[in-house]
């Protein structure tokens, strides 16, 4: 295979990568994406919940092909059983939708393409190409050959095991703490609630939840993601998995027909994200909500944002770590706060006592909260539990 030379190569094609491919292409840049498995989108690892009200923000139009389930809200449920129900318009940016995966990815895919982008699967990065600090392309492996892909910029948005941060020196190192490992099952003859994606917390001190995510009447992904640091032995998720659904007669009859298994970053912010030449996007940049390992509109709305700076710099020739800082700057205006508030919350429920958690939850699920921010959420508790409000003054 000849070595190719584009604008811009996109390592990576899930959603961060997809969405920054059809920007930039839009844009004009002459993009190609690459992405190492043999088909977009699967195997599927992903809960495919996500909130209708940020797709249009990145131009994605809600299509049956994907969108195959519609929930009312969150259901949030305390380890005494206590049950909060969240409307849709605030439950986050998780609730609302339950998808097909990979038909949404494939249809991301398909987006890029239409709007210039080529696209290259079974191709893998193999290593960055550099002139001294500055990243000018990859080196690529595809069906056995090796070859150079050119570029004036490299998009890492190659997910959670990102290597092209690592190799262009920018550092995206978890913590164990900051790393959740969460293992699901697709399941089918089952009774969940088809109105609600359910968030069961019934042991966050192992900083991770169990979840219930709706796929119709008889269907839906029951999965459970806990901190690495705190998994004590090889088989604690499945057996905390298992455990639970032998417990629940609405699920101990169920069939498994898809496991899932996989890991999300769940740090702060990291401190940089691009470089001379390249820029990091989605999980390979650490942009999702620390507190759900929600990702998908987080990847979508900065990869929005990375392809538009990209066709500004295309337009400059500027691709200096100093221009490609308009994405930083940008990604961080709009997100960083949330991601630190819910970083900060994470850290805060995982030395919270169950019985905190049941008194806020049952709080909470006594009045109808309008919105879904700390603020309320603190002004309801200093009402009914004024003696937690200490404990809680950190996030305040
Ligand atoms: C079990 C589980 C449940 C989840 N549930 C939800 C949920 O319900 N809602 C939600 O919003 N988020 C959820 N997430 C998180 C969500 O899946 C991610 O945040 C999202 O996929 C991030 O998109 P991305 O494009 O950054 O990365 P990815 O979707 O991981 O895409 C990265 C791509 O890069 C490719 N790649 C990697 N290295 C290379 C290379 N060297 N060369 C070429 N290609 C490469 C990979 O094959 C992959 O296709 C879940 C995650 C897990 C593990």
């Amino acid at each position: 295979m000849n070595d190719l030379n584009v604008d811009v190569v996109v390592v990576g094609g899930g959603p961060a990568g997809t969405i920054t491919a059809k920007y930039a292409a839009m844009d004009g840049a002459d993009v190609l994406l690459i992405e190492k498995r043999q088909e977009i989108g699967t195997p599927v690892r992903c809960g495919e919940g996500i909130a209708g009200r940020w797709l249009e923000e990145v131009g994605i139009k809600p299509d049956d092909r994907w969108l195959t389930h519609r929930v009312k809200g969150a259901k949030i449920i305390s380890p005494d059983g206590s049950k909060l129900h969240i409307d849709e318009k605030i439950a986050g940016k998780e609730v609302g939708m339950v998808i097909e995966r990979d038909v949404f990815d494939k249809n991301l895919a398909r987006d890029a393409a239409k709007s210039g982008a080529n696209i290259m699967v079974k191709t893998s990065a193999i290593s960055l190409l550099k002139e001294g600090n500055k990243v000018v392309g990859v080196r690529a492996k595809h069906l056995g050959d090796e070859f150079d892909i050119n570029a004036n910029i490299v998009v890492g948005a190659d997910g959670f095991e990102s290597q092209i941060g690592r190799w262009g020196k920018i550092d995206t190192t978890l913590k164990p703490k900051d790393i959740s490992v969460c293992l699901q099952y697709r399941m089918i003859d089952i009774k969940p609630d088809p109105d609600y994606c359910e968030f069961i917390l019934e042991d966050v001190q192992k900083g991770g939840y169990l979840w219930i995510f709706p796929k119709g009447d008889d269907e839906a992904n029951v999965g459970v993601g806990f901190q690495l640091n705190k998994i004590t032995d090889k088989k604690m998720v499945r057996s905390y998995l298992d455990d639970f659904i032998k417990r629940h007669p609405d699920y101990s009859r169920g069939k498994v027909i898809e496991i899932v298994a996989g890991a999300v970053p769940v740090s702060a912010p990291i401190d940089k994200t691009v470089g001379d030449g390249i820029l990091l996007v989605g999980d390979a940049a650490r942009q999702v909500n620390p507190m759900t390992g929600g990702g998908i509109a987080n990847a979508c709305i900065c990869g929005k944002i990375a392809g538009e700076v990209i066709g500004e710099a295309q337009k400059a020739q500027d691709f200096s770590c100093e221009f490609l800082n308009k994405y930083e700057k940008r990604w961080r205006k709009r997100l960083e706060d949330s991601l630190y508030l819910n970083y900060l919350t994470r850290e805060k429920l995982v030395s919270t006592s169950n019985e905190t958690i049941n008194k806020i939850v049952r709080s909470l699920a006594e009045v109808q909260i309008e919105q879904l921010s700390t603020l309320e959420i603190i002004k309801v508790i200093s009402k009914k539990h004024p003696e937690l409000i200490e404990e809680l003054s950190d996030l305040i």
